[in-house]
């Protein structure tokens, strides 16, 4: 079946255990793969993110949300209640990223870099597929 959508892209998605649940109103980028130490402790292994403006967020349930403030700079959203990482927000700036294993539908997202390559961990191989950065790509 055919749906015509002549709205903004939407994305819904939450944690595990539910008590967190959002929308995303509007345009969401492609995700970021991060190989950095840190991404790497909070996660437990690589992780990625996708950067969306900040008001496009709608939180429709935030009862297990928490923010960990993990540097100077950025915050890292989770459920207090199941741990599901789900947001990443740089203290100053209008844009934060959502994880998007934590989205319903990924849709047509595919990632297209990873970061911080020169920090990646021994115990794994780098995807030659995927475009590198030593670095952050910006
Ligand atoms: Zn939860
Ligand atoms: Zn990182």
């Amino acid at each position: 079946m055919t749906n015509v959508n002549t709205q903004e892209p939407s994305h819904t998605g939450g944690c595990h255990c539910g008590k967190v649940r959002f929308e995303i109103k509007g345009q969401i980028d492609n995700p970021v793969m991060c190989h950095c130490e840190l991404c790497r402790k909070l996660h437990g292994h690589v992780s990625s993110y996708c950067r969306f403006d900040t008001h496009a967020l709608q939180l429709t349930d935030d009862t297990g949300l928490r923010w960990y403030r993990m540097s100077d700079k950025t915050d890292r959203g989770f459920c207090k209640l199941c741990g599901t990482g789900i947001f990443w927000r740089p203290v100053r700036s209008s844009g934060m990223a959502v994880m998007p294993g934590t989205l319903d539908d990924t849709g047509t997202l595919m990632v297209t870099g990873q970061i911080f390559c020169a920090d990646k961990g021994n115990y794994y191989p780098l995807d030659p597929a995927i475009k590198q950065f030593s670095q952050s790509d910006r």
